[in-house]
């Protein structure tokens, strides 16, 4: 794995909250870089600064100080218009919920971030069809969220983030909202789709049967990061 090359990396990273006077020192200095391919789990207590630290390794907030590397790119130095088209075309983003749009099918669900960036239509809808079918739902493409199980929803989500075919995607929690059996269904399909499309995956799970899946487990506490060296 050392020898495939880093998609992200976070140097440094500290984040500290300013909040009605008062300061909260989230990340104090987090060094992590992840590599093409990989699976990386992290986990950590709640409150811990997990999310904190994957909203700024994904582009959405800023560090207070350190800097984050997309692909070998400095992000600090794009501006507002290529942090945005960063974000669509090298990251994908998993939630504890699945922020499908009910007015849409599962199909066009997916379909939408490839239309974001203007992708024809067509075109679209046929690498949503063939994501769909990835994540085990091709016969569900013209189910709006709806009528869809809170498993089957999570996998549409799944397909949308990985429709653009991102270097890595990010997901936090992503079975934090489902039973123990649909979880580590969820949980198995990224494995696979981890393993079949290449591409890395930064998963913060409370789960610790989960988090053994991953190539690495790094933990979160006290601001910092430390490899978690399973027994
Ligand atoms: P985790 O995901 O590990 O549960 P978070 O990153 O959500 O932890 O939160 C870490 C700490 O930062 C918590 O104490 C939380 O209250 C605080 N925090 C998170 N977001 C904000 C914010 N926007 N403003 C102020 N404090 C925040
Ligand atoms: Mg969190």
């Amino acid at each position: 794995m050392t020898d495939r090359r880093v998609v992200l990396e976070g140097r440094g990273i500290s984040k500290t909250y300013a909040e009605g006077g008062e300061r909260v020192t989230v990340l104090r200095g987090v060094d992590l870089r992840v590599r093409q391919g990989e699976m990386v789990a992290l986990v950590g207590a709640s409150g811990s600064g997990k999310s904190t630290l994957l909203h700024v390794l994904g582009l959405l907030d800023q560090p207070s100080a350190g800097e984050v590397l997309l692909d070998g790119q400095a992000a600090a130095r794009f501006n507002e218009k290529q942090r945005s088209l960063a974000r669509n075309r090298s990251l994908g983003f998993v939630y504890q919920f699945h922020h499908l749009l009910a007015e849409f099918s599962a199909l066009d669900n997916v379909a939408m971030p490839l239309i974001v960036r203007r992708m024809d239509r067509a075109q679209a809808r046929r690498a949503a069809a063939e994501m769909l079918e990835q994540v085990g739902l091709g016969q569900r493409a013209t189910h709006h969220p709806g009528q869809l199980s809170g498993g089957e929803r999570q996998r549409v989500a799944l397909a949308r983030a990985l429709v653009t075919r991102p270097l890595c995607v990010l997901a936090d929690e992503p079975t934090g909202n489902l039973d123990r059996h649909t979880a580590r269904e969820v949980f198995g399909l990224l494995k696979r789709l981890n393993q079949d499309l290449d591409m890395a995956f930064v998963i913060v799970t409370h789960d610790a049967e989960l988090a053994a899946l991953a190539d690495r487990q790094l933990k979160m506490a006290d601001g910092l990061l430390a490899e978690k060296v399973s027994a």
